[in-house]
């Protein structure tokens, strides 16, 4: 019967994040375990972590220094909140290590709980920024094709992947922003002629692209994007949610690029996901207006319950901590030349159209005839987990713990598939 309802599934109260519910219900993955590189299943199966979660278990799963650290700070003191007189040690601590870390000279750190939370502090931050400084047209924010900066109300507006921004309005859902390429800066400075300088506040841009596909910059695109955010007083937000922390083999991007962020945003790699942890930061010309000692210094209106947190805080030290002491960001550089050579042997199969590098962030793109989605289950299969990203590409970006072997073994299982399918 046609326009017949169709039912309404049954499932577990926990509604899955960005899954459609129909595809997924009755073969849900439940992961109960982890141990460095792999995650183990409630049925009991290992998989190796071939995407770092979310692409940012970076020290590798359930590390016990990492446990310690949250639970000697949780018998000291939970957290407690950085509103108006009130700080916490570690949330200090914190601050001063990142600001030493930072590609910005002289940064300040808002800290707060994730990557989208650090996007709209730096959207807003930006829009303040121009009305204060007596410019209240900069108000739009730049971001490129195929950018993913969270979900946030302005990661969606942002957002360039149109699946992400479509069924909320997002025109008005934050308004004033508008995409530019990719690819082509001549495009992007088109774009900005058109729009004007003087309505633009702030371009956001991920140095190289995750979700997007993992795109790694064209020759010269990041310096030329620098350039024309210079030459029109429009802020350069550099997006280092994945980058951030070692996975290029630089602590930032930034510095692989030689960028200098006006706002720097960051999460994920921060504490290696062990507690919620983002933030942004800040560039002395944006943070000292708001630190003059006058009556009439303006306050920025942001915060909320857990920025600063102490026990994310703590965690925080500790994971950077580990990054040194294991010397990760040399073992991430090593693990980029193998990556890539192992990757490049793919592009022999007709089926593999263009194969990318960038630090331990791999991206496999697949020809049409075949899925991404279909690969990476049946890689879930043979024990790896890879995932599927825009383009029909496949992403690989394990935690940076691994070795080798793994690497060589991962690439053969994808291997493996892709001789499977040409043999059909
Ligand atoms: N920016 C980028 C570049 C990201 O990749 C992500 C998350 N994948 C975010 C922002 C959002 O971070 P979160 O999921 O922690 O909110």
């Amino acid at each position: 019967m046609p326009n017949e309802t169709p039912p309404v599934l049954d499932g577990p109260a926990l509604w899955s994040a960005q899954a459609h519910l129909p595809s997924v219900l009755g073969r849900q993955l439940v992961i109960e375990r982890g141990e460095g590189c792999y995650i183990y299943t409630r049925e009991g199966r290992r998989l190796f972590d071939g995407t770092a979660g979310l692409w940012h278990a970076n020290v590798g799963h359930s590390r016990p220094e990492l446990a310690e650290a949250a639970y000697q700070q949780m018998q000291q003191l939970e957290t407690y909140h950085i509103f108006g007189r009130y700080v916490n040690d570690r949330a200090l601590e914190l601050a001063e290590r990142l600001a030493a870390l930072s590609p910005i000279a002289d940064a300040k750190v808002i800290l707060n709980s994730g990557g989208s939370d650090a996007i709209d502090v730096a959207c807003k931050l930006a829009r303040r920024h121009w009305q204060r400084e007596g410019r209240p047209t900069k108000t739009i924010v730049l971001s490129r094709e195929f950018a993913y900066h969270g979900l946030h109300a302005y990661g969606t507006s942002i957002a360039g992947l149109d699946f992400n921004r479509a069924g909320y309005g997002s025109e008005s859902l934050v308004p004033e922003t508008a995409r530019v390429s990719t690819y082509d800066i001549a495009a992007v400075e088109r774009t900005v002629n058109e729009i004007g300088a003087d309505n633009i506040a702030a371009l956001v841009a991920e140095p190289i692209q995750g979700t997007g596909g993992v795109i790694p910059p064209a020759p010269g695109y990041l310096e030329g994007l620098q350039r024309i955010c210079r030459e029109n007083d429009i802020l350069l937000v550099v997006d280092e949610v994945i980058t951030g922390f070692g996975r290029t083999g630089h602590m930032f991007a930034s510095e692989r690029y030689r960028l200098k962020p006006d706002l720097l945003t960051f999460a994920k790699g921060v504490t290696s996901g062990y507690a919620p942890l983002g933030g942004v930061l800040v560039a002395p010309e944006i943070w000292q207006p708001f630190y003059r000692d006058n009556s009439e210094t303006p306050i920025f209106r942001h915060g909320a319950t857990y920025a600063g947190h102490a026990t994310a805080s703590a965690v925080a030290l500790r994971n950077l901590d580990l990054l040194e002491q294991d010397k990760l960001l040399p073992r991430v550089s090593e693990l980029e030349t193998l990556l890539s050579s192992e990757l490049t042997r793919l592009q022999s199969y007709d089926a593999v159209t263009d194969t990318r590098v960038a630090g331990l962030l791999g991206g496999v793109t697949l020809a049409e005839h075949l899925s991404a989605e279909a690969i990476t289950d049946q890689l879930i299969e043979r024990g790896f987990i890879t995932r599927p990203l825009r383009g029909n590409t496949v992403q690989i970006s394990p935690p940076f713990t691994t070795t080798d072997d793994e690497i060589k073994q991962l690439v053969e299982a994808l291997s493996d598939v892709l001789t499977e399918q040409e043999g059909n």
